[in-house]
């Protein structure tokens, strides 16, 4: 836990978020800001910097998160007709908040353009 991490924050019930789906590895929350109808992000529940920093840490976290991922995306129903999850990495890759989460964004066309 990071005093100064917005998302452990939240993780640790400081900050107010809507909880979509949580177990004990991660949380799953209402983006603030959405772009889409669907628009929530999977944390883990300890603190790593980024996809990279948990891929080389982490396994068991690793797995958990995608295993949440497929849960939200079936309580938001958009498993089908489909959804887009997006780890932004870095200040290049446009990652604003520095505690990794993935973007699960849906329930309307999505642009088949990533840039
Ligand atoms: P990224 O730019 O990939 O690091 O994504 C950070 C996301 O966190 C953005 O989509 C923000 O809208 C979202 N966000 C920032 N603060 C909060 C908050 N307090 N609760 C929920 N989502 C937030
Ligand atoms: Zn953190």
């Amino acid at each position: 836990m990071s005093d100064s991490c917005l998302f452990c924050r939240i993780v640790a019930g400081e900050l107010p978020s809507t909880v979509v789906y949580e177990n004990d590895l991660v949380i799953a929350i209402r983006d603030i800001n959405p772009v889409a109808p669907v628009h929530v992000l999977v944390l883990t529940k300890e603190h790593y910097d980024d996809i990279v920093d948990l891929g080389e840490r982490s396994p068991e976290a690793s797995a958990a998160l995608i295993e949440a991922v497929a849960s939200v995306a079936q309580i938001e129903q958009v498993a089908e007709p489909g959804f887009r999850t997006t780890f932004n990495t870095g200040v290049q890759g446009g990652q604003t908040v520095d505690h990794v989460h993935a973007h699960v964004i849906g329930r309307r066309q999505l642009s088949t353009s990533l840039g």
